[in-house]
């Protein structure tokens, strides 16, 4: 008989004390500050599409592959068996499906297809739910999106994407958009000396007759490299312009686009963020020469939606299982949650959340108007909210993490891999900086953003007097010049003062008053679990944990 065999008498002991796993939820449906902002800002019908995807996200397969996707990198493939350059990122098969879900509930495209408004709430919606079973897949996904307005500059070139695009379903293998069942866009500007600064790019393009240029240069990063084609920038003789690039060139044969290396990133494992040169490609010019930029502003106004949206659901997965974990689990004859210090630090959290899925659907809303001032507004308040929800999520979901204690900081829960996460939003699409200054250029250059930003704050008038002395406030300083180095501290007092106003006008009385006199009345701690003494923090913390705990 073996030395350590296994002995029938040793039985496994008791497991107790546990919360239950955190799967099976509709992650829609137990987030009362997502149904509530959704249905108001995009219309009652963003329910249904909506809830049919929290219920998918939030089950036990769904999140399986998300973790999965995250456990198994992409690997570079820059060779077949025979030595012929394929320049491929091969995945995981828990990805492909995970696309496949994605743009199965049309996260790609039912911003463009819907009937009515609320297009934007939809999307940012569904980016938000798909984000808490898994963020990597959600980049390919966001660019595809955002590409549809950046392609519609030159619909006679990209007639044959749209169609496929919109309406379209997930088609990984390489091959002529043709013959696919849909196709996914990418997007490459950064170059290794100049991110932010997209006019120190040196990619040149060569004219070849008509709109086809031949590229030549290299991106520093070009996430999605498997995507089906890129929109990128490079210099023509008349100066910076816009591309789109496709993997297989007009000939049929692959595109001269090399993948060099995928970075090995902090965070966002699943997404294959690559290094590329183009060597000779084949591209098309997407509007004129020299306006390049107007292009493809176009695709990073949308995508820097997503990056609220994305956050949003940064936000959430980590709270939702820092509830779940501590309505399921006792300490000193009580459950946490009933703990006065957890409570206050659950309620804490909520209004924080509160705050940015309010925020994140009534700038959606804003991408669905058609008038000019919703135009302007949704030019100001993307940034300002793309800079201040990714500015907060970092600490956000460091704190959701110690509320499970020591199982928060181990692999087998999502807290890791959210915690990696947290910080991207902030860095692509405009690093934090980038977009504080560009919210100073914008209200000094386009007086209809700041009239509506003004106008937007005014609609709370009356509602909470801390609410409108810090308006006025604003208001002094906007009638004054904002220097460069003011301009973070700028953009955080307008993003939490449009954040309280929409509390103040639609959120249930406790959340708009313990926001109110923690963020903007500055009765509040420096860590979350600090909210001054009035604060309801039973009535905040119930609507986390009733959903989710019952
Ligand atoms: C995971 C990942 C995936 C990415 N995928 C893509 C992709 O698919 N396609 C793509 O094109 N790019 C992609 N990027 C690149 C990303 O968009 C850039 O890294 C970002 O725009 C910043 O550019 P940079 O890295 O060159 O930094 P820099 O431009 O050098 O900026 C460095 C810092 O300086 C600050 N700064 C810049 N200008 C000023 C100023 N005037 N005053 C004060 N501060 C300033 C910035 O805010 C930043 O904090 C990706 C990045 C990451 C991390």
């Amino acid at each position: 008989m073996p030395r350590h065999a296994p002995s029938t008498q040793l039985e496994t002991h008791e497991v107790f004390n546990q919360p239950p796993a955190f799967i099976g939820h509709n992650l829609f449906d137990t987030d009362r500050a997502m149904c509530e902002a959704a249905v108001r800002e995009g219309g009652d019908w963003v329910g249904e599409p909506l809830s049919k995807l929290g219920a998918v996200a939030g089950s036990e397969a769904v999140l399986e592959l998300g973790d999965l996707a995250n456990r198994h990198p992409p690997e570079l493939v820059p060779f077949d068996r025979y030595g012929q350059r394929i320049d491929e990122a091969r995945f995981h098969p828990s990805y492909h499906q995970l696309m496949g879900v994605a743009m199965d509930h049309h996260i790609h495209d039912i911003a463009w297809t819907a009937d009515r408004p609320g297009g934007h709430v939809a999307h940012a919606g569904l980016l938000a739910l798909m984000t808490q079973a898994e963020a990597g897949v959600l980049c390919p996904i966001s660019m595809t999106y955002a590409a549809v307005p950046a392609l519609r500059h030159q619909p006679d070139i990209t007639g044959p994407w749209l169609e496929k695009l919109i309406g379209g379903t997930y088609d990984g293998p390489l091959g002529p958009i043709a013959g696919k069942r849909g196709v996914t866009v990418g997007m490459a500007m950064t170059e290794k000396q100049g991110g932010s600064d997209v006019r120190a790019n040196t990619t040149r393009a060569h004219p070849l007759g008509g709109r086809l240029y031949r590229l030549v240069g290299h991106k520093w990063f070009c996430s999605a490299p498997m995507s089906d084609g890129f929109l990128t920038l490079a210099y023509a003789e008349g100066g910076l312009s816009c591309f789109l690039v496709p993997r297989i060139a007009p000939d049929g044969s692959r595109n001269g686009i090399q993948v060099m290396r995928l970075k090995d990133k902090l965070g966002n494992k699943s997404n294959a963020s690559s290094e590329i040169e183009y060597h000779d490609a084949v591209a098309w010019l997407l509007g004129e020469e020299g306006r390049g930029v107007s292009v493809i502003i176009d695709m990073v106004h949308h995508t820097r939606l997503d990056t609220m949206a994305g956050t949003l659901g940064i936000m959430r997965r980590p709270l939702a299982e820092a509830v779940n974990h501590v309505a399921g689990r006792r300490v000193f004859q009580k459950t946490l949650a009933d703990q006065p210090a957890m409570r206050a630090v659950i309620a804490d959290l909520g209004l924080e959340y509160e705050a940015a899925a309010a925020l994140t659907m009534r700038v959606a809303r804003a991408f669905d108007g058609e008038a000019e001032s919703d135009r302007a507004f949704a030019r100001l308040a993307v940034a300002l909210g793309k800079y201040w929800l990714t500015k907060r999520c970092p600490n956000f979901v460091y704190e959701c993490m110690e509320c499970h204690g020591g199982v928060g900081y181990v692999e087998e829960t999502p807290l890791p891999r959210y915690f990696r996460e947290s910080p991207l939003n902030a860095i692509w699409e405009g690093s934090g900086n980038v977009i504080a200054l560009d919210v100073l250029r914008t209200l000094r250059k386009e007086p209809a953003a700041m009239d509506s930003f003004v106008a937007e704050i005014a609609l709370a008038r009356g509602g909470d007097r801390r609410l409108d002395a810090a308006a006025g406030r604003l208001a002094d300083r906007f009638a004054g010049p904002a220097g460069e180095s003011d301009a973070r501290r700028l953009v955080e007092d307008m993003a939490v003062l449009l954040q309280g106003s929409l509390l103040v006008r639609h959120g249930p009385e406790a959340v708009a008053d313990g926001f109110v006199a923690s963020r903007i009345g500055g009765d509040w701690g420096r860590c979350f679990g600090t909210l001054p003494a009035g604060a309801d923090i039973d009535a905040i913390a119930r609507r986390q944990i009733e959903p989710l705990a019952g």
